[in-house]
Formats: structure tokens, C-alpha cells, sequence
């Protein structure tokens, strides 16, 4: 087969395919590292605590997959609050899963497979949703957010991390190198996979800059849109009110 164990007996079968899973998150990891020079963690933790989350909130974390974004919101939103992990991909949810297990961050968290642009919620179910470097993967990004307010209470919070268009122009040539030159090459390196890392530097380019997605959250009815660069741009934090 694929994975080269045939022949192997179930149980043993079911915990090989446990490591693959186990070594895909921990290449997913140091590449994160890789690519961003670890300032991904810090992007992740600034969205966070600047998302405006409360205590008791009821938050939906969409393509939450690694569970990243989960383990920062737990502590804030509190024994009186939930979050659910809503993820298109059923091997990204387990691998959440288990990472959270081994951190004993389980209490008040739900895992659920969804797709962002039919979300399986009433109307007016949560205080905040979030979507970090997700959205860049969505086939229908209006309709997943319009999702997004349509099951936010009034009041409630949209929160997009992504990456975005780089403001500074002198920052543009390194950042291409970086992106069409280097990442190619540590994907290959480290992860034995050139092309994924190709696609991902493409995919960044193709996703709306600043402008256009604030436009595009406008034109899916949130309100009061903000946007906050960080590192010059790189990524961006956008933000829409349901009210
Ligand atoms: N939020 C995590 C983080 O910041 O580390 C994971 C980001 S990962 C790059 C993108 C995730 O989006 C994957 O887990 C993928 O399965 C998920 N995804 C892609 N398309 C989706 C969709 N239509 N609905 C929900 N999740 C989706």
C-alpha cells in the first residue's frame, strides 16, 4: 500500500497510521517555524489577544484543524465558555485532537468536521468566530463569510489571521525570495515536498490583499470592518462586527 504496511496486523496498522498522522503535525510544525522564522506563534497569540473574547463566550474556531488558535482561546474564554474546533478535514480534527489530549486542554472544546461555507449552526449561535490562515483555502470565501455572520449573535465578532499584501516596497523582492525560492527548497529539505510549499507561496499571492477582503466582509454584512497588519503586511487581521 501506500504507506508501505500491507500486511501489518490491524492494531499495529491503525498505530502506524497514528505515527504518520503524529509526523505529518510535527512536519506541519517545523515548517510553520520554518516558513516564518517562528513568528507564526506570535501572530497567533497578538490575534488572540487582541480578538476581543471573553470570558463565558461561545467562540467557533473554523479551519482550527491543528488546534492552535483553541489552546490560546481556552484560558480566555474560561471554565463558562466553548469553543468548537470546526474543520473540513477529518485527519487535521484528530490531529488537533490528540495534540490538545496531550496538553489536557480538552475540557470545553468540541471537534466537528464542517465546510466554512455551509456552516451547521442556527442563526445567532456564538459570541465570535475565528478562521486563522483558513479562509486562504476556501473555494467560496463570500459564502463562508456570510456564514460567519449569519451564525454570530448580534454583536458578535468576525475575526480573519491570513496572510496578505506586504505594505513596505523595499520588504517585496526578500519577501518573493523567501516565498518562490526558499520555501520550495525547506519543503523539499524537510517535509520531502516541494510542490505543497509551491502552491502555498502561490495560494498567498492569490488571496485578496487588505482592501478587497475588508471589502468582501462589507459585502457579506459585517459591519465596522478593521483591518491591523502585522509584520508589514505578511499577514493581516481583519475584523467585522455582526449587529
Ligand atoms: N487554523 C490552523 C492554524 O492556524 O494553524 C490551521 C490552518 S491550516 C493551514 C488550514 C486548515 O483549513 C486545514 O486544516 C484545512 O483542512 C482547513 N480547511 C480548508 N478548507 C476548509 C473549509 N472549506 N472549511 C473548513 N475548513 C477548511
Amino acid at each position: 500500500t501506500h504507506f508501505g504496511f500491507r500486511d501489518v496486523p490491524i492494531a499495529e496498522k491503525q498505530h502506524l497510521v497514528g505515527q504518520v498522522f503524529t509526523s505529518v503535525a510535527r512536519n506541519y510544525d517545523l515548517m510553520n517555524d520554518l516558513m516564518s522564522f517562528g513568528v507564526h506563534r506570535l501572530w497567533k497569540r497578538f490575534f488572540v489577544a487582541t480578538s476581543g473574547v471573553r470570558a463565558g463566550d461561545r467562540v467557533l474556531d473554523l479551519a482550527g484543524g491543528t488546534g492552535d488558535i483553541a489552546a490560546l482561546l481556552l484560558p480566555v474564554v474560561g471554565a463558562t465558555g466553548q469553543i468548537v474546533i470546526g474543520d473540513i478535514n477529518a485527519a487535521m480534527l484528530r490531529v488537533g485532537r490528540d495534540r490538545l489530549l496531550d496538553r489536557g486542554l480538552l475540557q470545553g472544546l468540541a471537534f466537528q468536521q464542517m465546510n466554512a461555507e455551509a456552516l451547521p449552526f442556527a442563526d445567532a449561535s456564538f459570541d465570535a468566530v475565528t478562521i486563522a490562515f483558513g479562509l486562504r483555502n476556501v473555494t467560496d470565501k463570500d459564502a463562508a463569510l456570510r456564514e460567519m455572520r449569519r451564525v454570530l449573535k448580534p454583536g458578535g465578532r468576525a475575526l480573519v489571521l491570513e496572510f496578505s499584501r506586504v505594505t513596505q516596497d523595499w520588504l517585496r523582492p526578500l519577501y518573493d525570495l523567501h516565498s518562490f525560492k526558499v520555501l520550495p527548497r525547506l519543503g523539499r529539505l524537510f517535509a520531502h515536498d516541494a510542490d505543497s510549499y509551491q502552491y502555498l507561496a502561490e495560494s498567498i499571492r492569490k488571496h485578496p490583499d487588505q482592501a478587497t477582503l475588508k471589502a468582501m466582509m462589507e459585502n457579506a454584512g459585517l459591519e465596522s470592518v478593521s483591518v491591523h497588519n502585522l509584520s508589514a503586511g505578511i499577514v493581516a487581521i481583519h475584523r467585522g462586527y455582526k449587529l
